[in-house]
């Protein structure tokens, strides 16, 4: 018995075997519990579905080519299935897209904002109205002659 999946309006039709034999997710376990529905719609993107599709079909899951791996893990997330499942040559692609983005959250954690700047500016100087003043110079060159000129 076949079972129609519209994901993102799309219509995939598969076996509903191919789906309860498989792997755990909640695609299977809502298959597994409405036994009278045939059809099941999902307002999720289709693009990272396919691949989750494929999944079910040959029992590999692969990170798509063109997906954010973010947004890929979103979506398995939603599908309740977890990132450990993914062959080892898109493992090591989200891994390390993760310790990447994991590493930009440290280091983005150095950058502060000029009003920020500003404040520890005036706040740590005995001389923090003069260096807040020049601060303003240089942080805002095209508002004023001083800072074009510096
Ligand atoms: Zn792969």
């Amino acid at each position: 018995m076949n079972v129609d999946i519209i994901v993102g309006g799309t219509k995939f039709t598969l076996n509903r075997d191919i789906i309860v034999n498989g792997p755990d997710s909640k695609l299977k376990r809502l298959i597994l519990c409405e036994k009278d529905v045939s059809v099941f719609s999902f307002d999720r993107p289709k693009s990272h579905f396919k691949a989750i599709l494929a999944y079910y079909q040959t029992g590999r899951l692969h990170l798509p080519t063109n997906a954010c791996p973010v947004a890929f893990q979103d979506e398995l997330k939603f599908w309740e299935i977890s990132h450990t499942v993914l062959e080892k040559c898109c493992r090591i692609r989200f891994l390390n897209f993760l310790l990447d983005q994991k590493h930009f959250e440290g280091f983005s954690k150095f950058f502060i904002s000029p009003e920020e700047k500003l404040d520890i500016l005036r706040r740590s100087s005995c001389h923090g109205k003069v260096l807040s003043k020049i601060w303003n110079i240089v942080e805002n060159q095209d508002s004023n002659v001083l800072a074009k000129a510096f």
